[in-house]
């Protein structure tokens, strides 16, 4: 079970469903990156639980963009992919998403 933030742009309106910060549920792992080349804000598994315990945590070597797949990802600072300015939360909901 998880936590999703809802962050809408002031300036631009683009908007985006998030944990905002490292995350995870059952069995999986998700960090917020945001993708350089789509210029979107996702939520991206980096890796799993190999048994319901965190020091079996078994991260993934390398990670990409759920779209592109691409590799021009860095963690989510919460600033607006398309136009640089801080998001805002406007919403919040618990889901169930392993
Ligand atoms: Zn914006
Ligand atoms: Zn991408």
């Amino acid at each position: 079970m998880g936590k999703q933030t809802t962050f809408t742009c002031p300036e631009c309106n683009y908007s985006c469903v998030v944990s905002g910060e490292a995350d995870r549920g059952r069995v999986s792992i998700t960090d917020t990156y945001v993708c350089r080349d789509c210029k979107i804000a996702d939520d991206i598994s980096v890796g799993i639980m190999t048994e319901e315990n965190e020091k079996k945590m078994k991260l993934k070597d390398e990670i990409c963009c759920n779209e592109c797949k691409g590799k021009n990802i860095e963690i989510w600072d919460k600033i607006c992919p398309k136009c640089d300015t801080p998001m805002k939360m406007t919403g919040e909901r618990v889901v169930h998403w392993d």
